[in-house]
Protein backbone atom coordinates (compact mmCIF):
# COMPACT_ATOMS: atom_id res chain seq x y z
CA UNK A 1 0.00 0.00 0.00
CA UNK A 2 2.50 2.43 1.00
CA UNK A 3 4.80 1.93 -2.38
CA UNK A 4 1.63 2.32 -4.17
CA UNK A 5 1.10 5.62 -2.77
CA UNK A 6 4.03 6.97 -2.81
CA UNK A 7 4.29 5.84 -6.96
CA UNK A 8 1.53 7.61 -7.79
CA UNK A 9 2.87 10.61 -5.82
CA UNK A 10 5.66 10.28 -8.63
CA UNK A 11 5.86 13.78 -10.75
CA UNK A 12 4.81 12.56 -14.48
CA UNK A 13 8.40 13.16 -15.61
CA UNK A 14 10.06 11.00 -13.23
CA UNK A 15 7.21 8.71 -13.96
CA UNK A 16 7.47 8.53 -17.50
CA UNK A 17 11.48 7.96 -16.89
CA UNK A 18 10.77 4.92 -15.20
CA UNK A 19 8.11 3.59 -18.06
CA UNK A 20 11.19 3.31 -20.07
CA UNK A 21 11.75 0.02 -21.22
CA UNK A 22 15.32 -1.20 -19.79
CA UNK A 23 17.08 -4.52 -21.22
CA UNK A 24 16.11 -5.97 -18.16
CA UNK A 25 12.18 -5.12 -18.56
CA UNK A 26 12.28 -6.25 -22.31
CA UNK A 27 13.63 -8.95 -20.50
CA UNK A 28 10.95 -9.94 -18.38
CA UNK A 29 8.57 -9.05 -21.11
CA UNK A 30 10.13 -11.92 -24.12
CA UNK A 31 11.08 -14.32 -20.87
CA UNK A 32 8.20 -16.83 -22.33
CA UNK A 33 8.64 -16.28 -25.77
CA UNK A 34 12.32 -16.92 -25.69
CA UNK A 35 11.76 -20.13 -23.33
CA UNK A 36 9.62 -21.65 -26.14
CA UNK A 37 11.64 -20.39 -28.99
CA UNK A 38 14.71 -22.74 -26.42
CA UNK A 39 12.56 -25.59 -25.44
CA UNK A 40 11.66 -25.74 -29.55
CA UNK A 41 15.22 -25.54 -30.62
CA UNK A 42 16.20 -27.89 -27.87
CA UNK A 43 13.93 -30.55 -28.91
CA UNK A 44 14.95 -29.76 -32.84
CA UNK A 45 18.69 -29.91 -32.61
CA UNK A 46 20.91 -30.06 -36.16
CA UNK A 47 24.38 -31.47 -36.67
CA UNK A 48 27.30 -28.74 -37.59
CA UNK A 49 26.73 -27.92 -41.06
CA UNK A 50 23.07 -29.07 -41.19
CA UNK A 51 21.37 -26.54 -39.69
CA UNK A 52 18.62 -26.08 -42.35
CA UNK A 53 15.87 -25.41 -40.20
CA UNK A 54 17.27 -23.57 -37.02
CA UNK A 55 18.72 -21.43 -39.40
CA UNK A 56 15.48 -20.56 -40.89
CA UNK A 57 13.78 -20.38 -37.60
CA UNK A 58 16.42 -17.75 -36.50
CA UNK A 59 16.24 -15.39 -39.86
CA UNK A 60 12.45 -15.40 -39.49
CA UNK A 61 12.71 -14.06 -35.92
CA UNK A 62 15.65 -11.63 -36.97
CA UNK A 63 13.35 -10.15 -39.79
CA UNK A 64 10.59 -9.70 -37.11
CA UNK A 65 12.38 -8.28 -35.23
CA UNK A 66 12.99 -5.51 -37.76
CA UNK A 67 16.13 -7.13 -39.23
CA UNK A 68 17.01 -7.01 -42.83
CA UNK A 69 17.70 -10.89 -43.30
CA UNK A 70 20.16 -12.89 -46.07
CA UNK A 71 20.10 -16.87 -45.60
CA UNK A 72 21.91 -19.42 -46.65
CA UNK A 73 24.70 -17.11 -46.44
CA UNK A 74 28.81 -18.60 -46.11
CA UNK A 75 31.51 -21.19 -48.27
CA UNK A 76 33.06 -24.23 -46.85
CA UNK A 77 36.19 -25.15 -48.22
CA UNK A 78 34.60 -27.83 -49.55
CA UNK A 79 32.22 -26.31 -52.20
CA UNK A 80 29.23 -28.93 -52.44
CA UNK A 81 28.51 -28.53 -48.54
CA UNK A 82 25.40 -25.82 -48.05
CA UNK A 83 26.37 -23.38 -45.68
CA UNK A 84 23.19 -22.21 -43.46
CA UNK A 85 24.86 -18.72 -41.95
CA UNK A 86 22.33 -15.99 -41.03
CA UNK A 87 23.32 -12.32 -41.08
CA UNK A 88 20.86 -9.46 -40.07
CA UNK A 89 21.31 -5.83 -40.33
CA UNK A 90 19.96 -3.38 -38.16
CA UNK A 91 20.36 0.10 -39.65
CA UNK A 92 19.72 3.12 -37.49
CA UNK A 93 21.32 6.00 -38.83
CA UNK A 94 25.24 6.97 -38.77
CA UNK A 95 27.52 5.21 -36.00
CA UNK A 96 29.88 2.55 -35.38
CA UNK A 97 28.69 -1.14 -36.70
CA UNK A 98 28.60 -4.00 -33.83
CA UNK A 99 28.50 -7.66 -35.21
CA UNK A 100 26.71 -9.79 -32.66
CA UNK A 101 26.94 -13.75 -32.87
CA UNK A 102 25.07 -16.86 -31.91
CA UNK A 103 25.99 -19.92 -32.98
CA UNK A 104 23.41 -22.80 -34.30
CA UNK A 105 25.11 -26.06 -33.97
CA UNK A 106 24.18 -28.83 -31.88
CA UNK A 107 26.31 -32.17 -31.28
CA UNK A 108 26.45 -35.99 -31.68
CA UNK A 109 25.06 -36.46 -28.08
CA UNK A 110 22.45 -39.03 -26.64
CA UNK A 111 20.61 -36.63 -24.25
CA UNK A 112 20.31 -38.20 -20.92
CA UNK A 113 19.02 -35.18 -18.94
CA UNK A 114 15.53 -36.03 -18.53
CA UNK A 115 13.68 -33.03 -19.34
CA UNK A 116 10.57 -32.92 -20.61
CA UNK A 117 11.51 -31.26 -23.84
CA UNK A 118 14.84 -33.41 -24.06
CA UNK A 119 16.33 -34.11 -27.59
CA UNK A 120 14.92 -37.58 -29.37
CA UNK A 121 16.36 -37.07 -32.24
CA UNK A 122 18.57 -39.20 -34.55
CA UNK A 123 20.17 -38.65 -37.86
CA UNK A 124 22.86 -39.43 -40.19
CA UNK A 125 26.05 -37.97 -39.46
CA UNK A 126 28.81 -37.15 -42.46
CA UNK A 127 30.00 -40.43 -42.71
CA UNK A 128 26.38 -42.25 -42.87
CA UNK A 129 26.22 -43.12 -39.52
CA UNK A 130 23.44 -43.07 -37.47
CA UNK A 131 23.67 -40.49 -34.46
CA UNK A 132 21.53 -39.37 -31.80
CA UNK A 133 21.70 -35.59 -31.74
CA UNK A 134 21.34 -32.83 -28.53
CA UNK A 135 22.04 -29.18 -27.99
CA UNK A 136 25.03 -30.20 -25.70
CA UNK A 137 26.62 -26.98 -25.59
CA UNK A 138 23.58 -24.56 -25.33
CA UNK A 139 24.13 -23.18 -28.43
CA UNK A 140 20.34 -22.92 -28.52
CA UNK A 141 20.47 -20.97 -25.15
CA UNK A 142 22.42 -18.53 -27.13
CA UNK A 143 20.25 -18.87 -30.04
CA UNK A 144 17.17 -17.77 -27.62
CA UNK A 145 19.26 -14.68 -26.12
CA UNK A 146 20.24 -13.58 -29.58
CA UNK A 147 16.99 -13.42 -30.92
CA UNK A 148 15.70 -11.58 -27.44
CA UNK A 149 18.93 -9.23 -27.95
CA UNK A 150 17.88 -8.35 -31.41
CA UNK A 151 14.17 -7.51 -30.18
CA UNK A 152 15.36 -5.12 -27.35
CA UNK A 153 17.70 -3.34 -29.27
CA UNK A 154 14.59 -2.83 -31.59
CA UNK A 155 12.70 -1.42 -28.98
CA UNK A 156 15.58 0.53 -27.77
CA UNK A 157 16.31 2.33 -31.27
CA UNK A 158 16.10 5.84 -29.25
CA UNK A 159 19.09 5.11 -27.42
CA UNK A 160 21.58 3.79 -29.92
CA UNK A 161 22.66 4.25 -33.23
CA UNK A 162 24.54 2.92 -35.93
CA UNK A 163 24.66 -0.63 -37.62
CA UNK A 164 24.07 -3.85 -35.35
CA UNK A 165 25.14 -7.11 -37.81
CA UNK A 166 23.68 -10.39 -36.17
CA UNK A 167 25.43 -13.27 -37.19
CA UNK A 168 23.81 -16.71 -36.45
CA UNK A 169 26.79 -18.61 -37.50
CA UNK A 170 27.02 -22.74 -38.33
CA UNK A 171 29.52 -25.32 -37.57
CA UNK A 172 31.39 -23.86 -34.56
CA UNK A 173 32.15 -27.32 -33.19
CA UNK A 174 33.91 -28.43 -36.01
CA UNK A 175 35.41 -24.49 -36.13
CA UNK A 176 34.73 -24.28 -39.55
CA UNK A 177 31.64 -22.12 -39.46
CA UNK A 178 33.01 -18.41 -39.20
CA UNK A 179 35.54 -18.93 -41.35
CA UNK A 180 32.80 -19.94 -43.93
CA UNK A 181 31.14 -16.83 -43.55
CA UNK A 182 34.53 -14.51 -43.59
CA UNK A 183 35.44 -16.35 -46.89
CA UNK A 184 32.11 -15.53 -48.60
CA UNK A 185 33.00 -12.35 -48.00
CA UNK A 186 30.87 -11.28 -44.96
CA UNK A 187 32.93 -8.14 -44.01
CA UNK A 188 32.84 -7.04 -48.00
CA UNK A 189 29.37 -7.32 -47.96
CA UNK A 190 27.42 -6.10 -45.08
CA UNK A 191 30.79 -3.82 -44.02
CA UNK A 192 34.09 -4.15 -41.25
CA UNK A 193 32.62 -4.38 -38.16
CA UNK A 194 33.92 -1.71 -35.55
CA UNK A 195 33.45 -4.28 -32.57
CA UNK A 196 32.85 -8.14 -32.51
CA UNK A 197 30.41 -9.63 -29.66
CA UNK A 198 29.78 -13.22 -28.94
CA UNK A 199 29.13 -15.47 -25.59
CA UNK A 200 29.00 -18.55 -24.11
CA UNK A 201 26.82 -20.59 -21.71
CA UNK A 202 29.45 -21.62 -18.80
CA UNK A 203 28.45 -25.14 -16.98
CA UNK A 204 29.74 -24.13 -13.48
CA UNK A 205 28.85 -20.28 -13.65
CA UNK A 206 25.81 -19.44 -11.71
CA UNK A 207 22.82 -18.32 -13.36
CA UNK A 208 22.81 -14.10 -13.16
CA UNK A 209 26.27 -13.81 -13.71
CA UNK A 210 28.59 -12.78 -16.69
CA UNK A 211 32.01 -14.44 -16.53
CA UNK A 212 34.78 -12.47 -18.50
CA UNK A 213 38.63 -12.87 -18.97
CA UNK A 214 40.46 -10.11 -20.41
CA UNK A 215 43.14 -10.69 -23.03
CA UNK A 216 43.42 -14.47 -24.29
CA UNK A 217 40.65 -16.48 -23.41
CA UNK A 218 40.94 -19.77 -25.45
CA UNK A 219 43.43 -20.92 -27.24
CA UNK A 220 44.69 -21.92 -30.22
CA UNK A 221 43.30 -25.45 -31.74
CA UNK A 222 45.63 -27.48 -33.86
CA UNK A 223 44.66 -31.05 -35.29
CA UNK A 224 47.25 -32.90 -36.09
CA UNK A 225 47.82 -36.52 -37.98
CA UNK A 226 50.83 -38.26 -37.25
CA UNK A 227 51.95 -41.55 -39.40
CA UNK A 228 55.04 -43.45 -37.62
CA UNK A 229 56.05 -46.23 -40.15
CA UNK A 230 58.37 -48.97 -39.59
CA UNK A 231 58.73 -52.49 -40.77
CA UNK A 232 56.48 -54.82 -39.66
CA UNK A 233 56.93 -58.85 -39.13
CA UNK A 234 56.47 -61.77 -36.89
CA UNK A 235 56.15 -60.98 -33.40
CA UNK A 236 58.78 -63.60 -32.53
CA UNK A 237 61.43 -62.06 -34.50
CA UNK A 238 61.63 -58.67 -33.26
CA UNK A 239 65.07 -57.77 -34.63
CA UNK A 240 64.14 -58.33 -38.32
CA UNK A 241 61.63 -55.61 -37.76
CA UNK A 242 61.27 -52.02 -36.95
CA UNK A 243 58.91 -51.87 -34.92
CA UNK A 244 56.34 -48.85 -35.12
CA UNK A 245 54.56 -49.54 -31.49
CA UNK A 246 57.61 -48.90 -29.26
CA UNK A 247 58.66 -46.31 -31.61
CA UNK A 248 55.09 -44.64 -30.95
CA UNK A 249 56.06 -45.06 -27.44
CA UNK A 250 58.92 -42.84 -27.19
CA UNK A 251 57.63 -40.37 -29.29
CA UNK A 252 54.61 -40.14 -27.35
CA UNK A 253 56.97 -39.45 -24.32
CA UNK A 254 59.20 -37.25 -26.16
CA UNK A 255 56.86 -34.94 -27.00
CA UNK A 256 55.69 -34.25 -23.15
CA UNK A 257 59.30 -32.25 -23.11
CA UNK A 258 57.87 -29.89 -25.10
CA UNK A 259 55.85 -28.14 -23.02
CA UNK A 260 58.03 -29.20 -19.43
CA UNK A 261 61.62 -28.75 -21.18
CA UNK A 262 61.17 -26.45 -24.27
CA UNK A 263 58.45 -24.25 -23.54
CA UNK A 264 58.88 -20.94 -21.51
CA UNK A 265 56.52 -22.07 -18.56
CA UNK A 266 54.24 -19.17 -18.29
CA UNK A 267 53.07 -19.95 -22.01
CA UNK A 268 50.05 -21.78 -21.97
CA UNK A 269 50.84 -25.22 -24.32
CA UNK A 270 49.41 -28.60 -24.17
CA UNK A 271 49.98 -31.73 -26.62
CA UNK A 272 47.27 -34.21 -26.02
CA UNK A 273 47.37 -37.27 -28.18
CA UNK A 274 43.65 -38.48 -28.02
CA UNK A 275 44.09 -41.53 -30.56
CA UNK A 276 46.27 -44.34 -31.52
CA UNK A 277 46.04 -46.78 -33.30
CA UNK A 278 48.40 -49.88 -34.99
CA UNK A 279 48.45 -53.57 -35.35
CA UNK A 280 46.00 -55.97 -35.86
CA UNK A 281 47.14 -58.91 -33.39
CA UNK A 282 49.34 -60.35 -30.34
CA UNK A 283 51.80 -61.68 -32.49
CA UNK A 284 51.79 -59.39 -35.60
CA UNK A 285 54.48 -56.30 -35.40
CA UNK A 286 52.59 -53.54 -38.01
CA UNK A 287 53.77 -51.68 -40.30
CA UNK A 288 53.00 -48.69 -39.26
CA UNK A 289 50.84 -46.94 -36.23
CA UNK A 290 48.33 -43.86 -36.50
CA UNK A 291 48.07 -41.02 -34.05
CA UNK A 292 45.99 -38.31 -33.36
CA UNK A 293 47.06 -35.05 -31.33
CA UNK A 294 45.31 -31.57 -30.32
CA UNK A 295 47.79 -28.89 -30.19
CA UNK A 296 46.57 -26.11 -27.78
CA UNK A 297 48.31 -22.58 -27.10
CA UNK A 298 47.80 -19.10 -26.89
CA UNK A 299 50.42 -17.18 -28.61
CA UNK A 300 51.71 -17.67 -32.23
CA UNK A 301 55.22 -18.09 -31.68
CA UNK A 302 54.75 -20.99 -29.52
CA UNK A 303 52.47 -22.26 -31.22
CA UNK A 304 54.59 -22.62 -34.39
CA UNK A 305 57.42 -23.96 -32.05
CA UNK A 306 55.39 -26.77 -30.86
CA UNK A 307 54.32 -27.90 -34.14
CA UNK A 308 57.79 -27.68 -35.35
CA UNK A 309 58.86 -29.70 -32.61
CA UNK A 310 55.94 -32.31 -32.80
CA UNK A 311 57.26 -33.04 -36.49
CA UNK A 312 61.35 -32.82 -35.00
CA UNK A 313 61.07 -34.94 -32.60
CA UNK A 314 59.04 -37.77 -34.11
CA UNK A 315 61.37 -37.69 -37.21
CA UNK A 316 64.67 -37.43 -34.46
CA UNK A 317 62.89 -40.65 -32.74
CA UNK A 318 62.53 -42.54 -36.06
CA UNK A 319 65.90 -41.58 -36.72
CA UNK A 320 67.81 -42.88 -33.49
CA UNK A 321 65.64 -46.09 -34.16
CA UNK A 322 67.35 -46.70 -37.22
CA UNK A 323 64.23 -45.91 -39.62
CA UNK A 324 65.43 -45.28 -43.06
CA UNK A 325 64.75 -41.77 -44.23
CA UNK A 326 62.35 -42.98 -46.93
CA UNK A 327 59.66 -44.32 -43.75
CA UNK A 328 60.00 -41.11 -41.58
CA UNK A 329 57.21 -40.06 -40.18
CA UNK A 330 54.62 -38.19 -41.64
CA UNK A 331 53.21 -35.04 -39.92
CA UNK A 332 50.45 -33.24 -41.35
CA UNK A 333 49.10 -29.99 -39.44
CA UNK A 334 45.42 -30.12 -40.64
CA UNK A 335 45.19 -26.41 -42.18
CA UNK A 336 41.79 -26.44 -42.72
CA UNK A 337 41.01 -27.31 -39.38
CA UNK A 338 42.60 -25.24 -37.17
CA UNK A 339 41.12 -22.23 -34.92
CA UNK A 340 42.63 -19.38 -34.09
CA UNK A 341 43.10 -18.35 -29.81
CA UNK A 342 40.60 -16.02 -28.81
CA UNK A 343 41.05 -12.61 -27.26
CA UNK A 344 39.29 -10.32 -25.31
CA UNK A 345 40.48 -6.78 -26.05
CA UNK A 346 41.47 -5.36 -22.63
CA UNK A 347 40.16 -1.63 -23.06
CA UNK A 348 36.69 -3.26 -24.45
CA UNK A 349 36.51 -5.93 -21.75
CA UNK A 350 36.81 -3.18 -18.92
CA UNK A 351 34.37 -1.21 -20.34
CA UNK A 352 32.11 -3.84 -20.45
CA UNK A 353 32.68 -5.00 -16.91
CA UNK A 354 31.28 -1.79 -15.89
CA UNK A 355 28.07 -1.74 -17.67
CA UNK A 356 27.29 -5.07 -16.79
CA UNK A 357 28.30 -3.80 -13.09
CA UNK A 358 26.00 -1.34 -13.14
CA UNK A 359 23.26 -3.63 -15.09
CA UNK A 360 23.78 -6.86 -13.19
CA UNK A 361 25.11 -5.55 -9.80
CA UNK A 362 28.74 -6.20 -8.81
CA UNK A 363 28.66 -9.69 -7.15
CA UNK A 364 27.38 -10.82 -10.69
CA UNK A 365 30.37 -10.13 -12.86
CA UNK A 366 33.09 -12.26 -12.59
CA UNK A 367 37.01 -12.43 -13.77
CA UNK A 368 37.15 -15.91 -15.15
CA UNK A 369 40.25 -17.48 -15.83
CA UNK A 370 40.95 -18.59 -19.20
CA UNK A 371 40.46 -22.33 -20.75
CA UNK A 372 42.70 -24.16 -23.40
CA UNK A 373 39.35 -25.47 -24.92
CA UNK A 374 38.83 -23.07 -28.64
CA UNK A 375 36.15 -21.17 -30.01
CA UNK A 376 36.24 -19.60 -33.73
CA UNK A 377 34.84 -16.70 -32.31
CA UNK A 378 37.96 -15.40 -32.76
CA UNK A 379 38.06 -15.13 -36.80
CA UNK A 380 35.44 -12.08 -36.63
CA UNK A 381 38.37 -10.60 -35.16
CA UNK A 382 40.66 -11.43 -37.32
CA UNK A 383 44.24 -12.30 -37.03
CA UNK A 384 45.47 -9.29 -35.79
CA UNK A 385 43.12 -8.65 -33.29
CA UNK A 386 42.58 -5.65 -35.59
CA UNK A 387 38.58 -5.64 -34.74
CA UNK A 388 38.09 -5.37 -30.61
CA UNK A 389 36.29 -8.12 -29.98
CA UNK A 390 34.77 -9.58 -26.33
CA UNK A 391 33.49 -13.79 -25.90
CA UNK A 392 31.94 -14.04 -22.81
CA UNK A 393 30.84 -16.20 -20.22
CA UNK A 394 27.06 -16.64 -19.59
CA UNK A 395 26.43 -18.70 -16.04
CA UNK A 396 23.84 -21.24 -16.89
CA UNK A 397 23.73 -23.19 -13.32
CA UNK A 398 21.56 -22.84 -10.31
CA UNK A 399 23.87 -21.86 -7.88
CA UNK A 400 22.46 -24.11 -4.97
CA UNK A 401 23.26 -27.45 -7.64
CA UNK A 402 27.00 -25.49 -7.60
CA UNK A 403 27.38 -25.46 -4.14
CA UNK A 404 25.72 -28.94 -3.54
CA UNK A 405 27.92 -30.89 -5.66
CA UNK A 406 30.65 -28.94 -4.56
CA UNK A 407 30.05 -29.84 -1.17
CA UNK A 408 29.87 -33.61 -2.11
CA UNK A 409 33.02 -33.33 -4.30
CA UNK A 410 31.31 -34.12 -7.37
CA UNK A 411 32.04 -32.58 -10.89
CA UNK A 412 29.13 -30.93 -12.34
CA UNK A 413 28.23 -32.26 -16.17
CA UNK A 414 30.37 -30.04 -18.52
CA UNK A 415 29.32 -28.73 -21.90
CA UNK A 416 28.86 -31.97 -24.42
CA UNK A 417 27.82 -34.23 -21.74
CA UNK A 418 24.83 -36.10 -22.19
CA UNK A 419 23.84 -34.48 -18.90
CA UNK A 420 24.23 -31.00 -19.42
CA UNK A 421 20.94 -29.13 -18.97
CA UNK A 422 21.20 -25.23 -18.12
CA UNK A 423 18.93 -23.92 -15.71
CA UNK A 424 16.59 -21.86 -19.44
CA UNK A 425 15.26 -19.02 -18.28
CA UNK A 426 17.94 -16.88 -16.56
CA UNK A 427 20.75 -18.07 -18.82
CA UNK A 428 18.79 -16.84 -21.58
CA UNK A 429 17.63 -13.31 -19.39
CA UNK A 430 21.57 -12.95 -18.44
CA UNK A 431 22.60 -13.55 -22.05
CA UNK A 432 20.10 -11.09 -23.60
CA UNK A 433 20.72 -8.12 -21.18
CA UNK A 434 24.55 -8.91 -20.69
CA UNK A 435 24.86 -8.50 -24.90
CA UNK A 436 21.68 -5.62 -24.75
CA UNK A 437 23.52 -3.64 -22.64
CA UNK A 438 27.08 -4.01 -23.93
CA UNK A 439 25.75 -2.88 -27.75
CA UNK A 440 24.08 0.13 -26.29
CA UNK A 441 27.30 1.02 -24.22
CA UNK A 442 29.23 0.60 -27.90
CA UNK A 443 26.41 2.54 -29.93
CA UNK A 444 24.80 5.37 -27.08
CA UNK A 445 23.54 8.68 -28.57
ZN1 LIG B 1 30.79 -27.09 -27.82
ZN1 LIG C 1 29.65 -24.26 -27.79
Amino acid sequence: MKLHLSLALLPAAVASVCAQPTPQSLADKESPSLLAIYKEIHSHPELSGHEQKTSAMVAKELRAAGCDVTQNFGKYENPNLKCYGVVGMMKNGEGPTVLVRTDMDALPVHEETGLSYASAVLTKNDEGKDVPVMHACGHDAHMAAFIGTARALQSLKSQWSGTIMFVAQPAEETGNGARALLKDGLYNRFGKPDYALGFHDKADLSTGHIGVTPGYTYANIDMVDVTVRGAGGHGAYPHTTKDPIVLSAEIINAWQTIASRENNPIDPLVVTVGSIHGGTKHNIIPDEVKMQLTVRTYKSDVRERALAAIDRIAKGCASAAGVPPDRMPIVTVIKDQFTPATYNNPDLTKRLVAVWKKTLGEANVDLVDPTMGGEDFAEYSLPDHSIPAVDFHIGAVDPEKIAQYKKEGKQLPSLHSSKFAPVPEPTIRVGMIGMTSAVLELMKK
